[in-house]
């Protein structure tokens, strides 16, 4: 399949169309991002262990019957995925309190929540990506009542396949952010990526953090903590 022309450069990923219009390249660059792209830089070989990451997660999705828009990786930054229209919301899943809800409601960074929590954010830049609820998604015309049932029934899903089996790897899931999108059949997949850009992954004796937190807190080693996490899942 080939690029035929581009549609989307985003913070980490350039969308192209091909010549099939239900199918999409996703280009994986090096380029990081935080605080909505107030902070910028380059980190030699992200977008590869980013792809291949991805690629290891969405396949582990659909061996255990995730819909997903993954269908083939090309080559060491482009993946071939369905296209979807997608769903206006960052759908994240913390198992541990880190990051915006250590901030927003106190809990201290690593501590087990007492029981795993679903949030959903508005998808809009200008807005900075704010918290909603139900009620403002549908407000919004984000999804329906329907869809966000799927989408946290979705989620949770992920979370008890991918929890179980980083934990083999010697790697704490803390939390993780998903997108899902809409096939023009009405269907719902889990789309985007699956990396440590979008997941909080720690150590599991240490709780070295592996994950796109180096980059956020100036910790150093971002490429070395995404080929730790790399080398641990292609570890039989
Ligand atoms: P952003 O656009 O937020 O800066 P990225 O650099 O990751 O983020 O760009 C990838 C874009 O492609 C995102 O807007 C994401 O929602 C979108 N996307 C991911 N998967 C699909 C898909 N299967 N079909 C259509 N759009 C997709
Ligand atoms: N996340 C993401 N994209 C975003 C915001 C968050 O992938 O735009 C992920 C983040 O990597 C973490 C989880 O979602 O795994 C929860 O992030 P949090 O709300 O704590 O935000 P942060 O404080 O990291 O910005």
């Amino acid at each position: 399949m080939r690029k035929v022309a581009e549609l989307h450069e985003g913070k980490a990923k350039i969308i192209y169309s091909t010549p099939d219009e239900d199918q999409l390249i996703v280009y994986y660059k090096d380029d990081t991002t935080a605080g909505d792209g107030a902070k910028r830089a380059q980190i030699q070989g992200k977008g590869p262990l980013n792809l291949k990451i991805s690629t290891y997660f969405f396949e582990l999705l659909a061996e255990n019957g995730v819909k997903t828009h993954y269908l083939e990786t090309l080559n060491d930054r482009e993946m071939l995925v369905r296209k979807v229209e997608i769903i206006p919301l960052e759908v994240v899943v913390r198992n541990i309190a880190a990051g915006s809800i250590a901030k927003r409601l106190g809990f201290p960074e690593g501590e087990k929540l007492p029981r795993t929590v679903v949030e959903f954010y508005y998808k809009d830049d200008s807005l900075g990506d704010p918290l909603v609820n139900r009620h403002h998604v549908l407000v919004l015309g984000a999804a329906s009542c329907e869809e966000m049932d799927k989408l946290e029934e979705q989620a949770l899903l992920v979370n008890s396949i991918l929890e179980p089996h980083l934990l083999e790897k010697d790697l704490i899931l803390v939390d993780f952010k998903l997108e899902f999108g809409r096939t023009k059949d009405g269907e719902i997949l889990l789309a985007d990526e699956i990396s440590p850009d979008t997941c909080r992954f720690w150590d599991r004796q240490s709780r070295e953090k592996l994950d796109k937190d180096r980059f956020r807190r100036d910790m150093g080693g971002v490429a070395e903590a995404y080929e730790e996490v790399y080398r641990r899942l292609s570890e039989k």
